[in-house]
């Protein structure tokens, strides 16, 4: 299922901040929708590709999710996996393929042995571990790659890289013919270009994104920020494994990204009070390409 034929979702926007509506936000081509609170759930929707980021909760839409990135065990990241798995077997769909941190492969395992006892159901998945910093084909121009972060339980975030085939410089602006002559006499005539479309921290300290320039700088990065202001300290984010948005203003010139979305927030914090927060703590440059969702 995809939405391709849908309209634009609206965007409304505090301080002139943008924020995503319920139906989602379009970032340059890709729709980005779902739901991130932190603690309470999380389930990051990319319908165009068919991936879902966590299952914190799901739905009866979410059944199209037939790729799952899962970024760490947390409740509000994992506990809707069984039900999504069984949403797939009731509406006919094939397994969905999980990709999770290796050391929850075997808990996981567990875990649903332990639903098909009581549901009595097949719960069928495809468990795909991905050590972190391991590049996979997902289909012809896509790759996804696990990366390294760092919060309370053994996490990682994801990358989806877009793989194309360019021409080989010199041979630009010749004549079509002569460019498949040549790759017939068996030249080598393009090579391979790649692009960070999207990246996922899931939960992570600040330094789980920093320490990975291709992530700071992915056309869209999607970043955890639970804490925006003092009523809990950054010490205090560090110590929980979180984000706080004075990190983010701390460290504002190294978001090479074209857009930041900050979820995960803390239900502290209405969205536009986030607004309000972001425009007073970042500089310019980067609040205005923040979007929250
Ligand atoms: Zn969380
Ligand atoms: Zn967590």
């Amino acid at each position: 299922m995809t939405t391709g034929g849908d309209p634009d979702p609206p965007v409304r926007s505090e301080h002139g901040v943008r924020i995503a509506s319920a139906a989602g936000i379009d970032l340059d081509g890709l729709l980005l929708r779902g739901v991130s609170w932190g603690g309470i759930r999380t389930c990051l929707e990319v319908p165009q590709w068919d991936l879902l980021v966590d299952v914190g909760a799901v739905d009866h839409r979410q059944v199209y999710g037939r790729r799952v990135l899962l970024t760490h065990g947390h409740l509000d990241h994992l506990g809707g996996l069984a039900n999504h798995v069984a949403l797939r077997e009731l509406m006919g769909q094939t397994p969905a393929e999980y990709f999770l941190p290796p050391s929850l492969v075997e808990p996981v395992q567990r875990l649903l042995a332990l639903w098909r006892e009581i549901d009595r159901a097949p719960l069928e998945v495809q468990l795909v571990p991905l050590p972190a910093g391991q590049v996979l084909p997902i289909q012809r121009d896509l790759a996804l790659q696990s990366f390294e972060t760092v919060h309370r339980v053994n996490s990682q975030g994801y990358l989806v890289w877009r793989v194309a085939q360019k021409l080989n410089e010199e041979l630009q602006g010749l004549p079509s013919h002569e460019i498949a002559q040549r790759r017939k006499a068996g030249e080598v005539v393009t090579h391979e270009v790649q692009h960070a479309e999207i990246a996922f921290s899931g939960d992570t300290r600040i330094e789980g994104v920093l320490q990975h320039p291709a992530v700071m700088g992915a056309q869209r990065l999607v970043l955890e920020a639970t804490f925006l202001d003092e009523r809990v300290p950054v010490d205090q984010a560090r110590r929980l494994g979180h984000v706080h948005l004075q990190e983010i203003a701390e460290h504002a010139e190294r978001f090479t990204c074209e857009t930041l979305v900050l979820t995960h927030l803390s239900q502290r914090y209405s969205l536009e009070e986030a607004a309000r927060l972001v425009r007073a703590t970042l500089p310019t440059e980067l609040a205005d390409r923040v979007v929250l969702l």
